[in-house]
């Protein structure tokens, strides 16, 4: 039998640049994997084109789909549907090819279900870590005043305990590099058998 193709799923809070990071990433041409385009129910913005950025459909389009299983997952995000389809998922991976999701974090925990197997990077803001180390520590005098900063870094770090690997996104060009090594890494896994 041969080898199936890994499915790579990268997420993080709103406003990270998750959308940045993923066009850069299919900028690079020495990429091995296939880019899953989602379909969605909002409005297409100037310059995109339906069947690359999106498959732009209505709410009822969307919803037959769900209806009629063909979505992998699914989510609402400011009121509108964002999904991944599931077949074109389903026969990439089996004829060996990797695919790569760039989805929300709902999403990406409905991916984590289905397919435990993949592999799940979570895209964090640079000063997630340090904030995350700063309420570790606790008793920092400024802590009141940023506190509604924590709240919100909280909420995200519990976020990223669900994922495989975080990857801060300082700069776009390193953190495609960060992931390109974890793909390249995961690669090189010595199966269990
Ligand atoms: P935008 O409208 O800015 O293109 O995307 C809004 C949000 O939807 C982003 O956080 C993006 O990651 C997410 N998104 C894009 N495609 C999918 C998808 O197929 N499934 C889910 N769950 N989220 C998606």
């Amino acid at each position: 039998m041969s080898k199936r193709g890994m499915l790579i799923v990268l997420s993080g809070p709103s406003g990270v640049g998750k959308g940045t990071v993923r066009q850069a990433m299919l900028q690079d041409k020495a990429q091995n994997f296939k880019y899953s385009v989602s379909m969605t129910t909002r409005q297409m913005r100037p310059g995109e084109v339906d069947g690359v950025d999106y498959y732009f459909r209505t709410k009822a389009e969307f919803e037959s789909e769900i209806a009629n299983d063909g979505m992998l997952e699914y989510a609402k995000y400011v009121d509108n549907y964002y999904g991944t389809p599931l077949r074109y998922v389903n026969e990439t991976l089996a004829s060996g090819t990797d695919v790569f999701l760039e989805i929300e974090v709902n999403g990406a925990m409905q991916v984590r279900e289905k397919c435990p197997d993949g592999v799940f990077i979570f895209l964090t803001p640079p000063d997630l870590v340090s904030l995350r180390d700063r309420i570790v520590k606790r008793g920092t005098d400024d802590e009141a005043t940023i506190e509604k900063r924590l709240e919100k870094a909280r909420g995200e770090i519990k976020m990223m305990q669900n994922y495989d690997y975080a990857v801060v996104n300082d700069k776009v060009g390193l953190a495609v590099h960060r992931i390109e090594k974890i793909i390249e890494s995961e690669h090189l896994r010595v199966p269990r058998v």
